[in-house]
Parts: C-alpha cells; structure tokens; sequence
C-alpha cells in the first residue's frame, strides 16, 4: 500500500509564507491499496481531506473515512469534501464510541445549527456513520486494529493498518511522558511506517503535557523502542515554521525519520 499526505498540520490550519513548504492543511491521511490509483481509505477528515478531491480527478469518493477523534483539527474538512458530498459518492465513517451516543450523534455535536448550517444528513451521497470499539475490524480490503491511546478531552484511538503487503500505525494525537502502556506498544511493534504526534519538543514539555501531545523527541524514542522500520514526524504545531521543521529534519537520519510534508507520498512494505 501507500499513503498520501493530505494534511499533516495539528490544532489548526496554519496558512500563510512561513507554512508553504510543509504545509498548512489539519490531518487527513489517504491510503492506497496495492495496486489502486486512488485512496479507498482515509485516516481523519481535517481540513487535509479537501486536497483529496483534486486527487480523485472528477471522480467521486468510494470509500471509508477512519476517524482517531472528533476534534476539529480531524473532522473539520467533512463538510468541504467535495467529492463526497455528490449523489454518486458513498462513504462508511467510522469514529470511536463513547458515551453510548450513535456516530452520527457524535459528529452531529460540532456539525449542526447552530454551530454549522448542516448536519451530517445534510452531505449527499450514501454515507453512513459508525460509532466503533476498540479492537480488530476488517475495511476496504485492510485489517484494521483499533487501540485507545491517551490525549485529552473524549475518546482517541491510534490505528494499525495493514494488508499482505505491509504495516502502518497512525497515532496523531497521544501524550506518551506518562508512560506508554502494553496495548499502545503492541499497535505499533515492528510497523513497516508510523505516523505520529510529534507537536511539540522535549523544551516545551509543560505545554505539551498540557494538551496531551508528544513531543519530537518523545516520537523518537517510541520508534526506537518499538521496533518501528520509519517514522514520520506528523501533526505539526500551527506555530511551527518550515525553517524549524527543517531543522527537526536534520536532527535524525532520513533513512529513519521523515517530517511529514503535504502533498507528499510514502510507500508502506515489508523489506
Ligand atoms: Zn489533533
Ligand atoms: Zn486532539
């Protein structure tokens, strides 16, 4: 499989010169299946998921749409999704449950007046909405395995993806300074590619503590510890400039760690 990045930015869109490079859209992750052109699967609908419309070149979007959480910065772009908001688009979203409320529920808690001028009903196209629990769950083709992580503020899962060709975790929002548990360390154990919350640095650990983040260092030391073939360095803060990222870039061996780059794709196969 392989991976597209839509958006790769956390908290907020960050526009403007100093974000060209890397980017400035919130957290969507496209996911191609071997031998596809197209993403049949999306990891979060940040306001990343309208790039994908541009993507599927006049075609509408047949597929599935994992959420990790319902924060703005992953479902913000839902409503802007031009090719699923068609009659002939169909899209199954999955979100985690929690508080005995249905999928659309959830969604419908930020996407209704009067917070939005339409509820999630109001998209064309067959969709559904589902509320899902941790553990193993078979969409578009993958396997997918749904674990809590920690973060802060209603239910996060980090997702393992995988197919016969290959492995991804995809963790974009996780605080890790209070430990990673066995669950977490199992997601990710010898993933070919992970995806992870790198918002902050070791030096802005209060805040990153605050927010429940990880910072690029606490990223790091995950992979290292778990076996992770590459990492990406994902959900950039909106406060951090290409010239930073850049030098987060030269800190590590590109070989082992990418910074994560709008609009970019990364191949995910075992050796
Ligand atoms: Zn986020
Ligand atoms: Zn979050």
């Amino acid at each position: 499989m392989r991976i597209v990045l839509f958006g790769v930015r956390g908290s907020t869109p960050a526009p403007g010169p100093d974000f060209v490079r890397y980017g400035g859209h919130t957290s969507c992750v496209g996911v191609v299946p071997e031998g596809g052109m197209t993403p049949s699967l999306v990891l979060d609908a940040g306001t990343g998921l309208r790039e994908l419309t541009p993507h599927l070149a006049g075609e509408p979007f047949r597929g599935s749409i994992l959420v990790s959480h319902l924060h703005w910065d992953h479902v913000q772009g839902l409503p802007f999704f031009a090719a699923g908001d068609r009659p002939d688009a169909k899209v199954d979203l999955y979100v985690p449950a929690q508080n005995a409320r249905s999928g659309r529920d959830l969604l419908a808690a930020a996407m209704a007046p009067p917070n939005f001028p339409i509820t999630p009903e109001g998209l064309e196209g067959a969709w559904t909405f589902n509320a899902i629990d941790a553990g193993y769950h078979a969409i578009e083709r993958f396997r997918i395995r749904a674990t809590d992580v920690e973060h802060k503020g209603g239910r996060t899962f980090g997702y393992r993806i995988s197919d016969e060709t290959g492995s991804l975790a995809y963790i974009p929002d996780h605080v890790v300074s209070h430990g990673i548990d066995d669950a977490v360390r199992d997601l990710i154990l010898d993933v070919d590619v992970l995806l992870h919350d790198a918002q902050f640095l070791d030096r802005e650990r209060p805040t990153a503590d605050n927010y429940g983040h990880s910072t690029v260092e606490d990223a790091v030391r995950l992979a290292r510890e778990c076996g992770v073939r590459h990492l990406v360095l994902f959900h950039h803060s909106p406060a951090r400039k290409d010239d930073a990222l850049d030098e987060i870039a030269g800190m590590y061996p590109s070989d082992f760690v990418t910074v994560a780059t709008q609009g970019t794709e990364i191949q995910v196969s075992r050796p």
